[in-house]
Order: structure tokens, then C-alpha cells, then sequence
């Protein structure tokens, strides 16, 4: 039998031997379910931590003698992922989220509430052991937040009544399905293997959206026309990637049909982390069906057999639902050997769950971290499409761009170029949170104007839009005519309202900034060191101690941070530079004004804390 938790970590602090074989022997076999091989590292740390709670040290070094690989380098995977853990926690573990949507809706209220209820701070375990309080980064519930994920499971709209009610119920000993079958969310959240409370919120549909897909209809279209065709109508669509980059998908899939190689791979990039986004969500719990088909279109046109969906950790709740799509996918033939008849087109689907980082949504962060490794960007070149996943050709695809493919396929490019504009065709599907009536998803054409969007969603006293996330562009009221296209405001899909009682610099930036610097993956000083001096500097205007020369350091500071290797860190100081550019007045109403610097910077309290930690008493003369 399975030892529970609180059996595995007494034991192991006990030390007791035959317990401990006990706990081999559920790791030989998940070792075994992953055939010994070292690039499921991911998987292997997933089941492992889903065994015992944490990856004991022990299990560690076992998992190092028998796949062959360095303690170091397996300890260097697992302190990458905020979700992976080395140390035993409680029964229950509760992830708050900290993003900035979640602050507006009043987490720091619900974190409150956690804390006096549990026992304990965030970060820390209860006394007796029965629950742990976390806190992470945007958990892709924008439109019901506050929202944590508690054991896995996704509890929304959380207010300090129902926290009292959850910690209440915990220690009565309910089961957490118990406490959320008091509210499942609609469409499929509520089938049995979701089961959850997550809301849909979808606002508006358009061709992906839309009701009425008949699954398997494009591939029975594809299978008559030769993988060069498709291609061909794909790259007359002249449809670009959906993720944020725009890199036009017909020609990334060329490149990668050209290119030489016994074996290819299509990743699809589930791995939406920008805060504010969740419209991925909301597809692979609506029309997987549609994402699946759409990878196996991608697998025929550039020759692949083999497809990677790659989830963040923070749908895992989705999984057995997806693993139902794809068993169904296989049993209709849609999935598996010689699909829908023709010979020789094979291709199959397997999940790969992240464990909690931002960068892994970078295309080369993502295949490193498919093959175990930590997720940190790769040099480029070579690209992905030459040289990808386990050195071989790949595609990565966002979401949203594969569902594309599909109805391109059913209805054709030109039909797609009457969607959006000239320059950018099809439609883009937007996460829209913050200070509106309506929150949720909504499918529109590209386009569309800020103010369209804002009248849409029920949005009054707009004070600004973030557009893109953190790593986009915060506008305000004089830029609302500009339109959402390649062309002019380029977006993966995020909309974030603040109305005019909020603080833009104080709840905005502030947040974003610290955002980027818990993300950072640390492999370039300038993304590692810059956003930090960038904080600083934002405190001291915030704290009113601020003069002229910080606001022009910190724009000068940003031109160094594009020298970083991928978008995280050249994007990192976004949130400031836009602020600036437009919120000036925001800055020149915090700073003092006729100085060249801060008279009165408090010498004494800057060196107590080195001087207390060496016990030295301050000589300030
Ligand atoms: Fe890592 Fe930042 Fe460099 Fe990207 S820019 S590789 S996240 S350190």
C-alpha cells in the first residue's frame, strides 16, 4: 500500500530503513514507467513530488544512480520550478496568487485571512503540519481572482468569509472535491474528471469559439492534399504566431519541412504565464479537440510523428481531461498510426507539465525543460527548427495560432484574410481583467480599436491598459484609438484595466517589476542585477526621496537590459519605460524637484543592517 504523507516524512526522519526500501520501490517503478531516460527528468520529479509530497535528498541520489546524472545536475532542475520541493510541507498546500489583478480584488485581505486561520505565515507551515501557505505568480485566473491552487485544485473568487470556510473544512477532515462541489464551474469545469470551480467567462466566440466543430473534418480534408499544400494555403492565410512574437507560421513551418532529419517535433506552447492571460486556458478546457488536430496538422505538413503539449503546472487540474482527448483522438483514428486512412501519416500526442516558470513560455526555455533540464532560453542560433527538441527539428506553436490552422484548413486562406486586417488576418482572442463589468474572454477580428474593446467589456473611468502583460505596454487615454494588430499594438492576448483609484506605480509597476525578478532565470547579469537596481530606484520615488536623474537613470539602464539573451530580461523594464513615457506626471508628482540629489538620505539607517549583522557600531563621521 501506498505509505501517506505524513508515514513517509515521520519515517524518513526516523531514519527507518525498511520504510525507506518502501519508498524505492514507488520509485523504481515510476522510473520504470519512464523507461530509465534521463530527459523525463520532469515527469519523474512530478510523480515523485505527487508520491511523497517533496523529492526527499535520498530519492534524489537514487534517481542520480540509476539515470545516470550528477546529484547537482538533477538538484539543478528541481531548484528551478517553484513548484518542485525539497523539504517535507504540510497535508495541504495553498498557493496564493500575488499578481496584480489578484492585489486588486483584494488578496492581500484573503492572504491575511490564511494566515490568522492556518497559523502561520506565507512561506511557512502550521504547527501540526496540516497546512503550508505559498504564494506564486499569476495562476491564469485573471477573470475570478483571488485565486490559489490548494493541492493542486483551483479555488476562485476567494473572499475572507471563504478562506474561513476552506481552513474550516480542512480541519474537519473534508476532502477538497467535497469543498468545491459546493460551486464547479460551467461547460466542461464541471465534467467529473475537472471537476472544478473555474468559470469559463467566455464573453465573445468567434470561428474558434464557435459551437458546431466537427473533430477530425480538417484532417479528413488534409490527407487528400500533400503536406506541401498545406503549407502552401497555411502560408497564404499569412497568419502569424498568436503567442506575441508574430513570426508567420507557414514560414516557420517551411523551414522546418526543408530542414534534414530522421525524426521532427511540434511542441504546442501551453505555457501561458504572462500576467493577465488565461485564453489557453479556456481553449484546452473548451476545444482541446480543435488543439489537437490542429498539432496533428502541423505533424503532416512538416513530416513529424511525435507532438509535445507542453501545460504549465498551474493547469494541472486539466490533465485527465486532456488525457481523455487524446485516448479519444486515438480510438477515432484521429491520433495514432496511419491517420484517417492515409498511410504512412503517423503522429501522437504526449503531455508535458511544467513545474512553475515564467521563461519556460520562451521557445527554447520550453524544449530545455522538456528534456529535464532547467529552463533557461537557449543561444540562438541555432533555432528551434533546426536544431530543436533532442537536437532535432521542432515546431513551437502557441495555442491559439494551432486552433488557427484548423479552421484554415476547413474553410480556406482566403476566407481567413476577410477576417482582422490587411496586414494582420484571422482573429485574436484576448484575456481581458481588471476594472470592468465583464471579464473573461472575447474573440474578436483584429483591429479593433482600445475603446472598442473598453466599451465591450463594460469598462468606465479607464485610468490605463496594460496591453501584453507585464513585458507589453501601459498606455494611456490619448493612445484608446489605437488599433490591436501586428502593426500598430501588437498582443498575446492580455488586457489589464486599472481605473482611476488605483496606483499605477505603486500596485502596477511595482508589482510587474518584482514580477520580472522573481522570473529571471539568472543566466545574464543584466537581467539578473538590473531590474533589481531598477526596484530600488522606483522605492526611493515612491517613498518621495527620488530627484530628476533617477527617472533618466533608470531609461538608461533599460537600453543595457535589451542586451539580455531572450524577451524576459529585454522586456523586463517595460513596465517602467512605458510609465514613464506615458505617466510622466505620475513620476514628476513623487520626486523632489530642484535637486541633484536626495538631501535627505538617512545615512544611519542604510548601514544598520550590515553593521547589526557584523556587530559593529556605525561610524558615520
Ligand atoms: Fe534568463 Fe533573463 Fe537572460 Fe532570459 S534574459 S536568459 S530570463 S537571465
Amino acid at each position: 500500500m501506498k505509505p501517506s504523507f505524513k508515514e513517509v516524512t515521520d519515517e524518513l526522519e526516523y531514519g527507518a530503513a525498511a520504510f525507506h526500501d518502501k519508498m524505492l520501490q514507488s520509485v523504481y517503478l515510476i522510473l520504470e514507467r519512464y523507461s530509465h531516460d534521463c530527459t523525463r527528468l520532469m515527469d519523474i520529479l512530478l510523480d515523485v513530488q505527487g508520491e511523497f509530497g517533496y523529492i526527499p535528498p535520498s530519492i534524489t541520489m537514487e534517481i542520480s544512480k540509476k539515470l545516470n546524472v550528477s546529484v547537482v545536475d538533477i538538484r539543478q532542475t528541481i531548484s528551478f520550478y517553484h513548484f518542485f520541493r525539497e523539504h517535507p510541507v504540510g497535508k495541504f498546500t495553498v498557493y496564493l496568487n500575488n499578481s496584480v489583478v489578484a492585489k486588486m480584488n483584494g488578496r492581500d485581505d484573503v492572504a491575511k485571512t490564511f494566515e490568522h486561520e492556518v497559523g502561520c505565515k506565507i512561506g511557512e507551515t502550521c504547527p501540526d503540519g496540516l497546512i503550508s501557505l505559498f504564494e506564486t505568480s499569476c495562476i491564469g485566473m485573471s477573470d475570478q481572482e483571488p485565486a490559489a491552487i490548494i493541492n493542486g485544485m483551483i479555488f476562485t473568487k476567494l473572499t475572507p468569509f471563504r478562506v474561513k470556510e476552506i481552513v474550516r473544512d480542512i480541519k474537519a477532515g473534508k476532502s477538497l472535491n467535497d469543498i468545491i462541489v459546493e460551486g464547479a464551474g460551467d461547460g466542461s469545469n464541471a465534467f467529473p474528471e475537472i471537476n472544478s470551480m473555474v468559470q469559463n467567462n467566455v464573453r465573445k466566440k468567434g470561428p474558434i469559439l464557435a459551437d458546431g466543430y466537427k473533430p477530425g473534418e480538417a484532417l479528413k480534408k488534409i490527407v487528400k492534399m500533400s503536406p506541401e499544400a498545406v503549407i502552401a494555403e497555411v502560408k497564404a492565410s499569412n497568419i502569424r504566431g498568436r503567442g506575441g512574437a508574430g513570426f508567420p507560421t507557414g514560414m516557420k513551418w517551411a523551414i522546418c519541412r526543408a530542414a534534414q532529419s530522421d525524426k521532427k517535433y511540434i511542441f504546442c506552447n501551453a505555457d501561458e504565464g504572462e500576467p493577465g492571460t488565461f485564453k489557453d486556458r479556456v481553449i484546452l478546457t473548451e476545444r482541446p479537440k480543435v488543439l489537437m488536430e490542429g498539432m496533428a496538422i502541423a505533424g503532416y505538413a512538416i513530416g513529424a510523428t511525435e507532438g509535445i503539449l507542453y501545460v504549465r503546472h498551474e493547469y494541472k487540474y486539466l490533465e485527465q481531461h486532456l488525457k481523455n482527448i487524446i485516448e479519444g483522438g486515438r480510438k477515432k483514428n484521429y491520433l495514432g498510426k496511419n491517420i484517417c486512412g492515409k498511410e504512412g501519416f503517423d503522429f501522437d500526442i504526449r503531455i508535458q507539465f511544467g513545474a512553475g516558470a515564467y521563461v519556460c513560455g520562451e521557445e527554447s526555455a520550453l524544449i530545455e525543460s522538456a528534456e529535464g533540464k532547467r529552463g533557461e532560453p537557449r543561444d540562438r542560433p541555432p533555432f528551434p527548427v533546426e536544431s530543436g527538441y533532442l537536437g532535432k527539428p521542432t515546431i513551437v506553436n502557441n495555442v491559439e495560432t494551432l486552433c488557427n490552422v484548423v479552421k484554415i484548413v476547413l474553410h480556406g486562406a482566403e476566407w481567413f484574410k476577410t477576417l482582422g486586417t490587411k496586414e494582420s488576418s484571422g482573429t485574436k482572442i484576448l484575456s481581458v481583467s481588471g476594472d470592468c463589468r465583464y471579464p473573461g474572454i472575447y474573440e474578436i477580428e483584429w483591429g479593433f480599436s482600445v475603446n472598442d474593446v473598453l466599451e465591450m467589456v463594460g469598462a468606465t473611468d479607464v485610468q490605463a491598459v496594460q496591453v501584453g502583460g507585464p513585458s507589453g505596454t501601459l498606455i494611456a487615454p490619448n493612445e484608446f484609438h489605437r488599433t490591436l494588430s501586428y502593426t500598430d499594438l501588437s498582443t498575446g492576448g492580455s488586457l489589464i484595466i486599472f481605473n482611476s483609484t488605483r496606483d499605477l506605480l505603486k500596485d502596477v509597476v511595482m508589482n510587474f517589476t518584482n514580477f520580472f525578478i522573481d522570473e529571471s532565470c539568472g543566466s545574464c547579469s543584466t537581467c539578473r542585477n538590473i531590474p533589481i537596481h531598477l526596484r530600488t530606484k522606483l522605492e526611493k520615488i515612491l517613498n518621495a526621496r527620488g530627484v530628476a536623474k533617477d527617472v533618466t537613470d533608470m531609461l538608461e539602464w533599460a537600453k543595457i537590459l535589451k542586451a539580455s539573451r531572450c524577451g524576459l530580461g529585454q522586456t523586463a523594464a517595460n513596465p517602467i519605460v512605458s510609465s514613464i513615457k506615458n505617466f510622466r506626471h505620475l513620476y514628476d508628482q513623487k520626486i523632489q524637484h530642484g535637486k541633484d540629489f536626495d538631501s535627505n538620505f538617512d545615512l544611519l539607517s542604510a548601514v544598520r543592517e550590515s553593521c547589526d549583522a557584523v556587530g559593529r557600531v556605525p561610524q558615520l563621521h
